[in-house]
């Protein structure tokens, strides 16, 4: 629905605050363009502003520094809203929107989780020491939304139980207190997460949608928001195999966003349950791995096993685009029909036989690689 209203200004998928900057200039027509601020190495921050609604939104984008497709979503989704179709103009009769895009302008320049003092903005609601945080907290007291969406991207090894697809987008209501309860407002937002992961599934094939925990954490920004009563609605984009610069992720994205606006303008989302919302899967952290050996030959002593390994990445630093990373290290040794893997390969009618004391858990699998004569 969205594809058409993609924003073509992006170079590459690593976006910078200067090319944000000039899509913002190229829409001074069409929004009330707002400074709401400077990061710490003086990138201005804005909010652009339209609609003339009673509904107020509330978006913000890449509070971390390296998740830029949900800056990239959110544009396109903006790109929509200015344009001339009945539908955006419908939207904009009944919201009143303002947009964040890219709130830690230094971290993304950088291509990091966090800002240029290393403080991760999504820590730091409560204490607010960064600029970008006190931005932020601004923009909810001086805006005061009925609802706010907290935009992010994660890691490509996310999954679900059984699901043949790392996670493409998933989501959470986030707790407003310790015991988690489920108040209306947190209702509501748990049936606006139903109906995007039931459009999502309406509209696109082979979908994988998931939704995080929502253990409370009272000094991440989504706890916190929602706790100031706000509506808060966390969306992470994940990763379909083989789409790297995860272009096809920022589809789903876009249109996730589109999804959750037309259900509120038009409250769609009544027609769903908090129970639709707790049958979308749980998300699972490392559900997938790079690579995953089966039944490899494994001898210790005179003795033989037959043992599966997974192999990922190195992530060391919270990255979420490990595009740049070539190490790659055993993730795990045994049985792993628990996992899934990008790719999977059956050793059964291998000669190649491993000695144990060559394979440790979290070790170098750089050998391992080149004795299967394999090249990721
Ligand atoms: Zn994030």
């Amino acid at each position: 629905m969205l594809s058409k209203y993609k924003y073509e200004g992006f170079s590459n998928f690593k976006i910078k605050h200067s090319e944000v900057l000039k899509f913002i200039d190229s829409q001074k027509n069409k929004f009330e363009i707002i400074e709401l601020g400077k990061s710490i190495e003086n990138r201005e921050i804005f909010a652009l502003k339209t609609g003339k609604g009673l509904i107020k939104i509330l978006l913000w984008s890449q509070m971390h520094g390296n998740e830029p497709v949900s800056t990239m979503a959110l544009i396109d989704l903006l790109n929509f809203l200015s344009s001339d179709e009945n539908k955006a103009k419908e939207l904009l009769q009944k919201l009143e929107i303002i947009a964040i895009p890219m709130l830690n302008p230094d971290g993304a320049e950088n291509f990091e989780r966090r800002n240029a003092i290393s403080v991760d903005l999504n820590r730091d609601a409560k204490k607010l020491i960064s600029p970008e945080s006190k931005i932020l907290n601004r923009a909810t007291e001086d805006f005061s939304p009925d609802f706010g969406f907290n935009l992010h991207d994660q890691e490509a090894y996310y999954g679900i139980e059984g699901g043949s697809s790392p996670t493409m987008m998933s989501f959470l209501s986030p707790a407003f207190n310790k015991e988690c309860n489920i108040d209306n407002n947190r209702k509501i937002t748990m049936q606006v997460i139903a109906g995007i992961n039931i459009m999502l599934r309406k509209e696109f094939s082979n979908i994988v949608t998931a939704r995080y925990s929502d253990a409370f954490m009272p000094n991440a920004f989504g706890d916190f928001i929602q706790s100031k009563g706000i509506k808060t609605i966390l969306f992470e984009g994940g990763y379909i195999i083989g789409d790297i610069n995860r272009q096809q992720i920022r589809v789903l994205y876009s249109n996730s966003l589109l999804f959750a606006l037309q259900s509120i303008t038009n409250k769609q989302y009544e027609k769903y349950t908090v129970e639709d919302y707790d049958n979308i899967p749980q998300n699972i952290k490392l559900k997938f791995t790079d690579l995953i050996l089966k039944n490899v030959s494994l001898l210790k002593g005179d003795k033989k096993f037959y043992v599966d390994i997974a192999i990922r990445k190195k992530i060391t630093n919270s990255e979420v685009f490990s595009d740049t990373i070539n190490e790659y290290i055993i993730d795990d040794i045994g049985d792993m029909s628990y996992k899934n893997a990008f790719k999977i390969i059956d050793c059964k009618n291998k000669s190649v036989k491993i000695n144990s004391k060559d394979i440790k858990r979290l070790a170098n699998a750089d050998e391992l690689l080149k004795l299967f004569k394999i090249k990721l």
